[in-house]
């Protein structure tokens, strides 16, 4: 049997910024270094690692930091020093045979005429209306046409979410968009008709990134600080008996704790109760997430995809809806004169990899992005078994049960997939500061 104050479940960055802030904050509270981490894979960092492959990097597609907390970005700077880079957000969108600048909304110049025209009425429609009643919507496609207009919501917002979230828009709700989509007024969507530029819009117009070894610099940077025997990797826990606060480790180890902070996907954490409420169960039954498919690419030649670092691209010929390169945001990323490329695809298994595989190379052809065969170096699909939770009509009640009761048991569940959520990489490193801090709430 061992013993632990804080059981850690999940070595990706809420699990690595708890250890590491619960150390720090050690210094003059002692108990709180005793905590015990257990991570299923053979090292850290979750889906912040990043794989190297015939000298291109690959992370888990596109994994860059947004800060927003001073907290956070001080945290950032200690672990990282100058090794970190700021870099301004170059993202296009490829619809209706023309490049627009980020977010489609706020930028249809240089789309056909008749789409600016049919977008543009549609939004002073939908401001028109919003002047006389508030939005009230019940679903993202409904939120959409009313905040702007049917051209934009038939043009983009419904192909690219439909794609995205591997279901109609219908059958979630806007919820997981306050912070992430933006939101012009019609005086923006106008200015962007006319081809005025704001490429400020939206949360993530700058971002930080390693200047060196991808994403995954940063991850590994965090985890030297935590020492190796508080650390096991390629362990799971098999049942938990949250009554006793005990959990049986793969290893055989029963480990009893005080707190357990877990940041495994909270449908995995709840299958390993011993016993839970009935409602409690009817609850876990309730959770959606979607699954990835995703591509990376190696290609013998500098700057495919020009100086864009990703592609949104909604029009449902293409089984992807993003294409993105690692490195035309950080050089870095691939060997001198190569690019390193992520495309995704929402996880159905139509059409086949080797439908998609042949689509990327068609649309990379189509661009003179692509010369010959010769040049592809690395062409590989991967899979993110847990992608986006789907916010739909059972998600609040859901997690309006299951949260509050793990709590009563001690039990914080953190991060994208602990928490359930729609989460950054910043949601993840400030759930680790917050709990080590005793600022989340406690069982009431
Ligand atoms: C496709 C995609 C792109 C993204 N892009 C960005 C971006 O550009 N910017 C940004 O800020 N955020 C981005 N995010 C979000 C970001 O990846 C997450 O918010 C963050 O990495 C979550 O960290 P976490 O530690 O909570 O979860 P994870 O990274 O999932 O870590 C969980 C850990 O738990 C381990 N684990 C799982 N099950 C068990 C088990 N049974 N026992 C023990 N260990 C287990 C896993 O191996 C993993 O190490 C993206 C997410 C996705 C899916």
């Amino acid at each position: 049997m061992l013993h632990t104050k804080t059981l850690i479940f999940g070595g990706g960055l809420t699990g690595l910024s708890t250890a590491y802030h619960l150390d720090a904050l050690a210094k003059t509270r002692p108990e709180l270094a005793d905590w015990l981490l257990i991570e299923r894979d053979d090292r850290l960092g979750g889906l912040t690692r990043t794989e190297i492959i015939r000298g291109y990097h690959f992370d888990h597609t596109g994994h860059w930091l947004h800060l927003r907390h001073p907290e956070m970005k001080a945290f950032v700077h200690d672990v990282m020093g100058d090794d970190m880079m700021m870099v301004a957000r170059k993202s296009r969108i490829w619809s209706h045979g023309a490049l627009t600048h980020f977010p489609f909304q706020q930028n249809l110049h240089g789309l056909p005429l008749d789409v600016v025209h049919e977008c543009l009425m549609g939004a002073v429609e939908a401001a028109i209306a919003e002047a006389k009643a508030p939005i009230d919507a019940t679903n993202f496609k409904d939120f959409c046409l009313q905040r702007f207009g049917k051209g934009i919501t038939d043009r983009f917002m419904v192909p690219y979410n439909t794609k995205l979230w591997g279901c109609e828009p219908e059958e979630i709700t806007a919820d997981w968009c306050s912070r992430f989509l933006p939101k012009p007024n019609l005086s923006q969507i106008a200015a962007g008709a006319l081809g005025i530029i704001d490429d400020q819009a939206g949360y993530n117009a700058h971002f930080t990134y390693p200047r060196k070894g991808g994403i995954e610099a940063f991850a590994s940077r965090i985890a030297g600080h935590l020492p190796p025997q508080k650390v096991r990797l390629l362990t799971v826990p098999v049942s938990i008996d949250f009554g006793r606060k005990q959990c049986t480790l793969s290893s055989g180890e029963i480990v009893q704790y005080e707190h357990l902070v877990s940041s495994i996907p909270l449908p995995e954490l709840l299958k390993l109760a011993v016993e839970l409420p009935e409602d409690v169960r009817a609850a876990q039954a309730a959770l959606r997430c979607t699954s990835l498919r995703y591509l990376n690419y190696g290609i013998k030649r500098p700057q495919v995809l020009d100086d864009i670092q990703w592609l949104y691209v909604p029009e449902n010929k293409y089984p992807f809806y993003r294409i993105g390169s690692f490195s035309n945001a950080v050089a870095s990323l691939a060997p001198p004169g190569c690019s390193s490329l992520y495309v995704e695809v929402a996880n159905n298994s139509h059409p086949s990899d080797a439908e998609v595989k042949a689509s990327v190379r068609q649309f990379l052809r189509e661009h003179d992005w692509l010369g010959d065969d010769a040049e592809v170096e690395v062409e590989e699909v991967r899979h993110i078994k847990y992608g986006y939770v789907i916010f739909d009509a059972h998600y609040f009640a859901a997690k309006e049960r299951l949260l509050p009761f793990l709590l009563t048991q001690n039990v914080h569940s953190l991060g994208r997939y602990g928490a359930w959520v729609y989460a950054s990489m910043e949601d993840a490193l400030m759930d680790g500061y917050q709990f080590a801090k005793g600022l989340l709430p406690r069982p009431g």
